[in-house]
């Protein structure tokens, strides 16, 4: 623990007494489970392999490390569970989707602390994400019973016009590790609910929640081969990958994660015509206008910048300010970063900045800051990178768009701030970009807001708000960003085809 005696020093953590409640991961956790899971049966494997606490680069736990033989047995068994899954009505599956949802919530803190200690995220963050990831499975619960047909008028009299709506099939979902809970049922919750049946490959960095999603989901009574996971290495996930992506019996790739991942996926998926939906990277704006509220737009920032250390697909990461409102706003957020962020171990009460996932992404963030200081940037808070992934949270101004850090995605807590003049200058920034995911703007100007918001081109938008998942609501991008959409009315969509049947031979 030398590495957070350290950060402790370092960062000069002081916790009220009463608050140093310490939350642990060792062998007995109850939900630590550390084996494949497949057709309802935990699964060894000839090798595991390590899963690290980011923070200190312990290893908490080795998993077994399934392959291409694993995957395939997963594969069959879905395919073989998925006949009698459909079959189900709706409302047994929806009750199943349910009981699932309330065991997450009996076991949120042993699901939170999992999360911590394999991502690094902060406790109060990882609890909301259990939440976040359990309202998938509550939602889409819901959902199920809602998935209606149509009954079309026909221009011939012997004949009626019915569409229905059938599951897709077995599907294979690949996620990422900033949200090792939530990225699976959000897509897992609307694919159990339309009659599909899913392998899960979790990221070799988190897959202990993917396995104790797998405990609660037998405990909820989800059938065998209905869920299945498996766990692997980087060096595995290829080969996994390969089968996930090209088996004939999968008819459908759910994936979350990289633009270039993603890419290759779908090539792989190609060879058979799968159907895919693909949430990929972002690159959000965060635009601050002479009208805006400023203390808004900086709880906004904060909020839509540190979470998750920065480590989310719709974390702000261009922050566009107009000269009005230019000073005063990065001021007041100089002023909060000091206030409100916290490093140290995520299970740390009062800790609100974990560790990045690795010393890669931490590199990252060092190249874009020293990038952007060798073209005149200057740093304001924090720009160092400290023990082992911890980066210190970073706000860097005169920032322009030929820096590195306003060109890609940067997946950690650097906060570059461009001064811009118009709104058509802000706009064409924004959306000089080859993805669309989220995007962000502070205004009081009623005819800007809309002028604003139709113009970005980003799939999604928050207005004087830095926080907008919700499973109500429609989660996806435009551009590059990705194919489909989940939670809302519409996820459940990406897992049911229409089938015309054309009903003829009627007597007028
Ligand atoms: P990151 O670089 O942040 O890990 P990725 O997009 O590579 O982002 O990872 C997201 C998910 O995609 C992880 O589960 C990872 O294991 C998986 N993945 C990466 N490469 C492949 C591949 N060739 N086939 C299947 N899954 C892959």
């Amino acid at each position: 623990m030398s590495s957070l005696r350290f950060l402790r020093s370092r960062c000069s953590l002081r916790l009220p007494a009463a608050m140093l409640r310490h939350y642990s991961l060792d062998a007995s956790h109850p939900l630590l489970r550390t084996q494949g899971y497949v057709n309802g049966r935990w699964l060894p494997a000839a090798s595991q392999f390590p899963v690290l606490d980011p923070a200190t680069g312990e290893e908490i736990a080795r998993v077994s490390d399934c392959g291409p033989e694993e995957a395939k047995q997963a594969v069959d068994a879905a395919y073989e569970a998925f006949h009698s899954w459909k079959r189900n009505s709706a409302k047994e599956r929806s009750i199943v989707l349910r009981k699932w949802f309330e065991l997450m919530m009996l076991h949120k803190e042993e699901l939170a602390e999992l999360i911590t200690y394999e991502c690094g995220k902060p406790m109060s963050e990882s609890l909301g994400e259990v939440s976040y990831s359990a309202s998938f499975l509550e939602w889409f619960s819901e959902e199920a019973r809602r998935v209606y047909g149509d009954v079309v008028p026909s221009p011939a009299k012997d004949r009626k016009i019915l569409l229905l709506k059938q599951p897709v099939g077995v599907a294979s979902i690949i996620t990422p590790w900033n949200f090792p809970s939530a990225m699976i049922t959000r897509k897992v919750a609307a694919a159990l609910a339309a009659g599909c049946t899913v392998v899960v490959k979790p990221a070799e960095d988190t897959p202990l929640s993917a396995l104790a999603l797998a405990e609660l989901a037998e405990k909820a009574g989800v059938p065998p081969g209905v869920f299945n996971v498996v766990p692997c290495s980087r060096e595995k996930t290829p080969a996994v990958g390969e089968v996930l992506c090209t088996d004939p019996l999968v008819a459908k790739i759910s994936f979350t994660g990289s633009t270039a991942t993603g890419k290759l996926l779908l090539k792989m998926a190609a060879d058979t015509v799968k159907k895919a939906s693909m949430e990929l990277g972002g690159h959000a704006p965060f635009i601050v206008f002479d009208s805006a509220d400023v203390d808004k737009a900086v709880s906004g920032a904060m909020a839509s910048k540190f979470r998750n250390s920065g480590q989310t697909c719709v974390c702000s990461n261009r922050f566009l300010v107009q000269s009005g409102v230019h000073d005063a706003f990065v001021d007041k957020l100089g002023r909060a970063m000091d206030a409100e962020l916290r490093l140290g171990h995520g299970s740390e009460p009062g800790t609100t900045q974990g560790p990045l996932i690795n010393t890669r992404a931490a590199e990252k963030v060092v190249h874009q800051i020293s990038d952007a200081v060798s073209r005149g940037a200057k740093v304001l808070k924090g720009g160092k990178r400290l023990d082992g992934s911890f980066m210190e949270p970073t706000l860097l101004v005169g920032v322009t768009t030929e820096m590195i850090c306003t060109k890609e995605e940067t997946f950690g807590p650097l906060l570059p701030v461009i001064r811009f003049n118009t709104e058509e200058e802000a706009l064409a920034i924004a959306n000089a970009s080859n993805v669309g995911l989220a995007g962000y703007f502070f205004s009081q100007d009623v005819s800007q807001i809309w002028r604003v918001t139709e113009a970005l081109e980003v799939g999604m938008v928050g207005v004087n708000e830095g926080l907008l998942s919700t499973p109500e609501a429609a989660f996806g991008g435009v551009k590059q960003s990705g194919l489909g959409l989940e939670g809302s009315k519409y996820g459940i969509d990406e897992y049911l085809e229409v089938k015309y049947m054309c009903f003829g031979g009627l007597k007028p």
